[in-house]
């Protein structure tokens, strides 16, 4: 029997006044895991409404940075204590393989132990500019910060966001996307078993154009930090102009993984597999434009295209899987009909492309690793996301035609650069308009390190001092060393 899932609101697990459940699906068999609530706008209002008194009251906002870190590190040890269980979690929800879910549950608690370290730091600076005046710079907590996440890392997005806004001494709002709240309602669970004072988390769940959109507009809601498509990250920032709420936005990526021709070729086919694949390419900062310099193109393609051929994907508890599925059924019908775009405008078809409904896979929503070579900027499967397996192989010349290849684009979330000669990948990678970018490496980063995008990618990084800074205020506070009149007036 599915569980019937509930709200956290001020401390409580409630239900919905809304009677409508969603079911929650494993898409690797269509089993209904659950069924999630969908809050009413009121429910959304009233949420916030608490969240905003609860850290009006100082509960949280006025801990020191060091009582706050124990509480984190109380949810990093309550998460670790639990990893298989989210880990099981999120693969059921998701569709990623387990051994994907495994290291996004560590990832998850690692992330609580690291901004639990950080306050441990001191922090601020002080100067003295102008004579008898001393100068202090102070960070201090936002209000209630709303926090929006997508479908294709429910765990780690949801913890990306919730540790440093909780870190900073906000309440906060938690909206889970509307087909993967599971995980983020264990963490809840979790949560309710830590020194946080009631009031100051609450999880609402729902519709993005409700409890989404109510926490965007609403006057009480001091930060919104959404991650997700540009197209919803351009509602959310238009919402926001309400009350000129801070707007931090992770979004959308089609992100070039560059290959020269001195590359290392086997590393290179290697991090390009897993640059797409990983995730089954519903990944923010996957590459899913290779370009690829004519000298190796067609070797290139060739051991790329054989070695896409052999990944074995299935359900996420088969451990020989090491491709999960996709996340839903509308989600796999839009990748699909990609592919018979990309079919349409010229692409040629290298491997893959199709749905996969055999050996048990049959209600699940699988699909073929797909490689297009041959392909030109023009095409929309080049232009757009796809966030799906499905990558673009392009030809080019030189260091010069790689990088306005590589930047044609209105994305900049991500991008890599190939080749034995470091001179030249530095100058390449540092002339590719992207927030996250490797060389001869893919994927590979940390929690210390800024994540968010260039251009259409996004407003603003996650991650590392950067993310905390995304829910903090700045204070300059002078204190006059000398007190006695001015005289300004005289
Ligand atoms: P989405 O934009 O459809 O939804 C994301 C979240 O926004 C969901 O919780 C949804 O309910 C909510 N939402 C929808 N409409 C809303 C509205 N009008 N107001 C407020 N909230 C609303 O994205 P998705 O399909 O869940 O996720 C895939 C997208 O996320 C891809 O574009 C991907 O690139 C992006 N993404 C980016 C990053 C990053 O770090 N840059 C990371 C992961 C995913």
């Amino acid at each position: 029997m599915a569980q019937n899932l509930k709200l956290y609101i001020n401390g409580e697990w409630v239900d919905s006044s809304n009677p409508e459940m969603q079911d929650i699906l494993n898409p690797a068999n269509q089993e209904v895991i659950a069924k999630a609530p969908k809050a009413t706008k009121e429910e959304t209002e009233e949420a916030i409404k608490i969240a905003k008194s609860a850290f009006e009251s100082g509960a949280w906002s006025d801990r020191t940075p060091q009582e706050r870190a124990k509480v984190l590190l109380q949810i990093a040890e309550k998460m670790e204590e639990n990893l298989d269980e989210l880990a099981e979690l999120e693969m059921k929800n998701n569709g990623k393989t387990l051994r994907e879910a495994q290291s996004d549950a560590a990832d998850a608690a690692n992330t609580f132990r690291y901004y639990a370290g950080l306050l441990d730091h001191p922090s601020g600076v002080t100067y003295q500019a102008i004579e008898d005046l001393q100068t202090m710079i102070v960070k201090e907590p936002m209000g209630v910060a709303g926090l929006i996440v997508p479908w294709n890392f429910p765990l780690l997005m949801s913890v990306w966001k919730i540790a440093p806004a909780l870190a900073a001494g906000n309440s906060i709002i938690l909206k889970p996307a509307e087909i993967t709240p599971v995980t983020a309602v264990k963490v809840f669970e979790l949560i309710d078993q830590t020194d946080l004072p009631k009031g100051i988390a609450h999880l609402v769940m729902g519709s993005g154009s409700v409890v989404g959109q109510t926490i965007a507009e609403s006057d009480d809601v001091d930060v919104v930090s959404f991650t997700g498509s540009t197209g919803v990250g351009r509602n959310i920032m238009q919402a926001a102009t309400g009350n000129l709420k801070k707007v931090s936005l992770e979004l959308g990526g089609k992100s070039p993984n560059i290959i020269f021709d001195d590359a290392d070729l086997e590393t290179a086919v290697d991090y390009a597999l897993f640059g797409i694949f990983m995730g089954s390419g519903q990944v923010c900062s996957s590459g899913s434009r290779i370009l690829v310099q004519e000298g190796i193109y067609d070797e290139f393609v060739a051991k790329y295209v054989e070695k896409a051929k052999g990944i074995k994907v299935g359900p996420g508890n088969d451990e020989s899987s090491q491709m999960g599925a996709i996340v839903s059924e509308k989600h796999m019908e839009s990748i699909l009909e990609y592919i018979r775009i990309g079919k349409e405008e010229g692409g040629n078809l290298a491997c893959g492309g199709s749905r996969i409904q055999r050996d048990g896979m049959e209600k699940g929503f699988f699909i073929e690793p797909t490689v297009f070579t041959d392909v030109t900027s023009d095409m929309k499967i080049v232009r757009e996301e796809i966030f799906g397996p499905v990558v673009a192989i392009q030809k080019f010349k030189d260091e010069a035609e790689a990088v306005r290849i590589a930047n044609d684009t209105e994305f900049g979330l991500a991008g890599a650069v190939f080749s034995e000669d470091q001179n030249k990948a530095m100058r390449v990678i540092r002339k590719v308009r992207a927030g996250i970018t490797w060389v001869n490496a893919y994927h590979l980063t940390n929690v210390q390190a800024p994540w968010g995008g260039y251009k259409q990618s996004g407003i603003g990084r996650s991650l590392g001092t950067y993310g905390l800074d995304e829910y903090q205020e700045t204070k300059q506070i002078n204190i006059n060393l000398d007190p006695k009149p001015i005289r300004f007036f005289e």
